[in-house]
């Protein structure tokens, strides 16, 4: 059965504190339904800085309790679908971004979605990756807005979070508070100009408790390989903890040494960024499945 979880159940941060809008069972599907990340406030092209409140951006909807999830286990939350509308917004602006220092205007673009493409302009047509910026539970301490990343996930802004992915969560609380938002039509690595192609979405999703194992970090599968996903003040720690995550499981779960899971990292690893514009950033480690089936790693958990 799936349930419905409407859009105007939204936080604007992730916690314990907040009541859950839905308790559902290991198993369940529900769907999620989603504003864009101004809380739908751009209405037009003409849509201007001043106009919109910026105290209203990032709402997640949610949270929904997990009946089994407990502290120490995992999460895991298969995405089934992502339902784009059909029209999405890009903002950027002054002090906003990588070029936020040259650029003096703020400016927005409404972004239509036809024949599975991003309508950029009359000239550019952009491929439709449909994924999720902000999913998470409720961090181990306090209240974490939603436009922070974090060990409990938060905004990871990260391309991977797409249709058919599955996301492991570390679970921190009782039933595991969980939500998602956020959702971009397509957005590029490290979302540089503070925005992807921002859009309401429903988004369809499976949970299921892990008992027995237990991670620090947000991991993401998918048909290629896994990946993990850290957020730190600075790109540079976030690589070096992503990279550690995965040696460790890869020592933890095959006869490689500590140096030869190094080297093999090295050879067929991949680092990856995921996002350079919220408080903090995201990078990834990737591995492809082949590697992890020839370690013998079949099933994450
Ligand atoms: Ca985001
Ligand atoms: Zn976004």
């Amino acid at each position: 059965m799936k349930q419905i979880v409407n859009r105007e159940h939204y936080i604007y941060g992730m916690s314990a504190q907040y009541k859950p809008v839905l308790s559902v069972e290991s198993g369940d599907h529900v769907e999620f339904q989603t504003y864009d990340c101004f809380l739908n406030q751009i209405t037009s092209s003409n849509t201007e800085y001043s106009s919109i409140d910026w105290s209203q951006i990032n709402p997640a909807t949610g949270p929904v309790y997990i009946e089994d999830a407990e502290p120490g286990d995992i999460l895991a939350v298969h995405i089934k679908k992502i339902e784009l509308e059909e029209k999405g917004v890009m903002a950027t602006g002054p002090n906003l971004g990588v070029m936020g220092h040259r650029i003096s205007e703020f400016s927005v673009k409404e972004i239509y979605i036809k024949d599975n493409q991003a309508i950029f302009n009359e000239q550019v047509r952009i491929p439709l990756n449909p994924m999720i910026g902000v999913i998470g539970v409720a961090p181990k301490e306090g209240e974490i807005s939603c436009g922070t990343p974090g060990d409990h996930g938060g905004n990871m802004d990260t391309i991977l979070i797409t249709d058919d992915a599955t996301l492991y969560f570390p679970v921190f609380h009782q039933g595991a508070l969980f939500s998602l938002g956020d959702v971009h039509a397509a957005m590029g690595d490290g979302e540089v100009g503070v925005s992807g192609v921002e859009i309401p979405a429903k988004v369809t999703v499976a949970f299921s408790v892990i008992k027995g194992s237990s991670i620090r970090t947000p991991i993401v599968k998918n048909k290629e390989g896994i990946a993990y996903l850290v957020s730190k003040e600075t790109l540079d720690e976030a690589v070096n903890v992503a990279v550690e995550e995965m040696v460790d499981l890869i020592c933890e779960r095959s006869t490689l040494s500590l140096e030869d899971a190094t080297m093999l990292l090295s050879a067929a690893g991949q680092v990856q960024v995921s996002q350079v514009v919220d408080p903090l950033k995201t990078a990834r480690c990737f591995i492809s499945k082949d590697i992890l089936t020839q370690l013998g790693i079949h099933e994450l958990f």
